[in-house]
C-alpha cells in the first residue's frame, strides 16, 4: 500500500519591505511613536526586531554557573504592520513600493524599495555597496 506523501508546505517567505539596518517608526503598541533600528528581519513570521523597543523584561532564575538570575530585557519581535519603514531620502515614515532602477556603479537595473513619499529609492544599508 502506498501511502502518498504529504506534499510539502513550501516555506513561505513573504517579501518583507522592511530589513536589517533599516530605521522604522512604531505605529501601534506601548512604544508607539518611537524610532529604532531594525536589528534583525523574521521574514517567516513577518515580525523585526527593533533594537532598544518592545522590550520585555523577563524574571530568571540563576541556571548553573552559566547564567545568574535576576531580571533581563529582551527586545521582542513586532510584527511588520505595526511599524513604517522610513525613508532613507526624505526621512518620513512611508509606505514601500517597488521597482527596478538602475543602482550601483554600473546603472544596472535592480528591484529597489520606493518612497511612496518622495519617489526615491530607499536605501538598502545592509547591502554592501
Ligand atoms: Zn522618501
Amino acid at each position: 500500500m502506498s501511502v502518498k506523501q504529504k506534499e510539502k508546505k513550501p516555506l513561505h517567505l513573504a517579501k518583507m519591505n522592511i530589513k536589517k539596518g533599516d530605521t522604522v517608526l512604531i505605529i501601534t503598541g506601548k512604544d508607539k511613536g518611537k524610532e529604532g533600528t531594525v536589528s534583525r528581519a523574521l521574514p517567516q513570521v513577518n515580525k523585526v526586531i527593533v533594537e532598544g523597543l518592545n522590550i520585555a523584561k523577563k524574571h530568571v532564575r540563576p541556571q548553573g554557573q552559566t547564567r545568574q538570575g535576576g531580571i533581563i530585557e529582551k527586545a521582542m519581535p513586532l510584527h511588520v504592520s505595526n511599524v513604517m519603514l522610513k525613508c532613507t531620502e526624505c526621512n518620513e515614515p512611508t509606505r514601500v513600493g517597488h521597482e527596478r532602477r538602475p543602482m550601483g556603479a554600473d546603472q544596472k537595473l535592480r528591484p529597489v524599495r520606493i518612497c511612496k513619499h518622495c519617489g526615491k529609492a530607499i536605501e538598502d544599508r545592509m547591502r554592501s555597496s
